[in-house]
């Protein structure tokens, strides 16, 4: 009677253990594909559904290699190795083809699967998605080409002067030493900013600028840019004119940094404006939110360009190009994206452009930490 009661705990130990498995297999975050020693599928969790494309029907009783049609499969398919050679476990990184066509990258661990006396009965593959990892080694080693590319046209020039002034100096005469001298300065500025611009930005993309959040009055903020801008705008025959119609409310931000998302964006409507031309900042406040329009009547932007040109490095192909390094709209996105904030751009060659700040009235931690990484 003992006996036949233990054996009952036992059996409804083993379901018990064997319904918490398939549900843990089966909830996983990580693709889970288990197949028989001629691997065939046996087992396909939801993840490895997700990943794949394929349901668990369509796959079950496939030869593992004609699902996944990895580039392992053919050559060196590491559950074979594992079926084959008896090894514990195969870690490696590969890609797979969805059903779809489309490549997937994967990191995968494929390992043994063993009956209760060690015999192998099969084999076990699991594997996640790395796209997204993959996508941002491509941004990050992009960047720093980018980054490398650009600072290397003022080191040149830095280089052939000191270079200049060193092998003749004898021949060279104050006025020509003071000219190479003033060159080297301005290249060596040029280079100043352009490190300054990647470190803000990449601080900015990597949550290492920790903003400050305090009660803010764009009103006040708005009108000393504006004063600030008018005057510049002046030199260059252009009007800026401010419409705030209304009180804003007091929101919660980091001043300095808007005033920076502000000041780009007014330094670009300058840069891209013609002589005389009209600048206009608009001010409006809805439930939640508060929005500032810049409006220039500008180049415009080309509609090839318009979906990179918050993208960092990115220039326009307009006639401006170079003149500055593709990094100011890059760091007014991410300002704004730490604010839990939208920026627009609506824009027509030759006609000019509107760009649209929008910002949260109460700040969202949320957001903030999230691009903060
Ligand atoms: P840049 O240093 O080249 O101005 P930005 O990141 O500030 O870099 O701008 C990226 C590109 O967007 C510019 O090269 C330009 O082509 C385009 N752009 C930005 N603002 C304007 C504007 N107000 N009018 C026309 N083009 C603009």
């Amino acid at each position: 009677m003992a006996n036949i009661k233990s054996k009952a705990i036992r059996d409804s130990r083993d379901i018990h253990d064997l319904t918490f498995y398939k549900f843990a297999i089966e909830s996983l975050p990580v693709a889970v594909m288990t197949v028989d020693p001629e691997l065939r599928i046996t087992g396909f969790n939801a993840s490895a559904e997700e990943v794949t494309g394929y349901s668990k029907e369509e796959t079950v009783g496939q030869h593992c290699g004609k699902i996944l049609n990895g580039e392992l499969c053919k050559i060196n398919c590491p559950l074979r190795t594992i079926l084959n050679h008896r090894e514990s476990v195969v870690r490696t990184e590969s890609i797979i083809y969805n059903k779809f066509g489309e490549i997937v990258p994967i990191r995968q661990h494929a390992a043994g699967l063993l009956n209760e006396d060690g015999k192998l009965i099969g084999g076990l593959e699991a594997f996640v998605d790395i796209s997204h990892s993959k996508f941002l080694e491509r941004e990050k080693a992009s960047l720093i080409s980018m980054f490398a590319h650009d600072m290397k046209s003022p080191l040149i020039s830095i280089q052939g002067f000191v270079l200049r002034l060193l092998q003749n100096a004898v021949e060279i005469d104050e006025e020509m030493r003071k000219k190479y001298l003033k060159i080297i300065k301005l290249e060596a500025s040029k280079l100043e900013s352009l490190i300054d611009g990647f470190l803000e930005y990449s601080r900015l993309q990597t949550g290492k600028l920790n903003f400050n959040f305090t009660a803010t009055s764009l009103d006040k903020e708005l009108i000393e840019i504006y004063e600030t801008y008018q005057a510049k705008g002046s030199q260059k025959g252009i009007l800026f004119e401010l419409q705030n119609a209304e009180t804003l409310p007091i929101i919660e931000a980091d001043s300095k940094y808007l005033k920076r998302v502000f000041s780009n964006l007014l330094d670009n409507a300058l840069k891209y404006s013609g002589e005389k031309g009209l600048i206009t900042i608009t001010t409006q406040h809805a439930d939640q939110y508060i929005t500032v329009k810049i409006k220039d009547r500008g180049s415009g932007i080309d509609s090839k360009d318009l979906p990179y040109i918050f993208d960092p490095f990115y220039q326009g192909y307009g006639e401006k190009r170079g003149k500055g390094y593709g990094l100011g709209l890059a760091v007014v996105k991410a300002i704004v994206d730490g604010h839990g904030g939208k920026i627009f751009v609506e824009s027509e060659s030759g006609k000019g452009s509107v760009f649209t700040v929008v910002l949260p009235k109460a700040k969202k931690p949320e957001k903030h930490m999230s691009s903060n990484g």
